[in-house]
This record gives structure tokens, sequence and C-alpha cells, in this order.
């Protein structure tokens, strides 16, 4: 049965990762979030939407002063941006590791950034980069009845420690 939660009964990690306008308008999707399930993550939340230009100046806050700033705001809000909430052990550092560097022309090859993406102003995918920032992204872009605690059966051949 699927129950719905917000932090409780998920003492694994979490990240906040959103696919870009231009992931989902060159047909992305799949190949992206595949990866992500492949991988062995599990997926809490997701959610389609066009951010509101507040919600995506506050989730950028932290680079309002930097000169492409208007220009990042801009493509984000036209959106549609695919909001997703994936949860696991290392998850925040092994998603950032799977995207690559921000620039994909410095990604490494075979991850996302390098295999989908051209340049820094169209790179397609946003991760958390630390604990507090998921926490704080996640909160941001969801409420707590979105993110869907469910039993995953496969956990017992994807986490199991022996
Ligand atoms: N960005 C940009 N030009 C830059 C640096 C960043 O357009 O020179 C955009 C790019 O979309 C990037 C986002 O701003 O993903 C956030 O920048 P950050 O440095 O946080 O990179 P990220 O965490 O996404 O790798
Ligand atoms: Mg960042």
């Amino acid at each position: 049965a699927t129950s719905v939660a917000g932090v409780e009964n998920t003492p694994s990690e979490r990240s906040f990762i959103a696919l870009k306008p231009d992931a989902i308008q060159r047909g992305l999707i799949a190949d992206i979030v595949g990866r992500l399930e492949r991988k062995g993550f599990k997926l809490v939340a997701m959610k389609l939407l066009t951010p509101s230009k507040e919600l995506v100046e506050k989730h950028y806050e932290d680079l309002k002063d930097r000169p492409f700033y208007p220009g990042l705001v801009a493509y984000m809000a036209q959106g549609p941006v695919l909001a997703m909430v994936w949860q696991g052990p290392g998850v925040v550092k092994t998603v950032r590791q799977m995207l690559g560097a921000t620039n994909p022309a410095q990604a490494p090859s075979g991850s996302i950034r390098s295999d989908f993406f051209l340049v820094t102003g169209r790179n397609g995918i946003h991760a958390s980069d630390a604990h507090a920032s998921a926490e704080a992204e996640i909160a941001l872009w969801f409420k707590p009845s979105e993110l869907v605690d469910w039993k995953r059966d496969a956990d017992q051949w994807i986490l199991s420690a022996n």
C-alpha cells in the first residue's frame, strides 16, 4: 500500500533533482530518469510544472548577483520542469557525480551532462549539491503531502549491507 508522509519513515538520504526545460523539449525524460532509476535510487516524488519566476528566483537565490542570473531565471521559468525527489544512500553526492560538471564540455564522458548536453546555459538537469540544500529545495518545490512513502520490494536486492 502506498501511504504519504513527510520526513518521518524516510530515514534514508534524499536529493532534489529537476529536468530543465531543454531536457523536456528535447524528449530526454526517459533517458535521464532511467539512469537514476536503474542505478537503484528510489523515486519519492515527481511532478511536471511550469515554475513561477518567484520559485525559480528563490531556487537560484545564491546566484542572484551573477551576470547569467536573469537569463537563467528566464530559461527555467519558461518550463516545463520535471521536479523530483530521489532517495538512497549517498544520493546527493552520487547524483552530482552522475551529472558531471556544470559545463557539459568539462563533464566526464558517460556522465549525463556530457552525454546529452553541450553548453552550461543549456545543461538540462539540476541536482542538489549538499544535504542542507537538498532539504531546503525539497521544501521549496514540494508540499510534504506530495512525497510518497512506499515500500519497495526490490530493496532487499539493492540495499542489503551483507
Ligand atoms: N549557469 C549558467 N552560466 C554559468 C554558470 C551557471 O548559465 O556560468 C547556470 C547553469 O544552468 C547551472 C546553474 O546556472 O546549472 C546553476 O549554477 P551552479 O553553479 O549551481 O551549477 P550546478 O550546481 O547546476 O552544476
Ligand atoms: Mg548548484
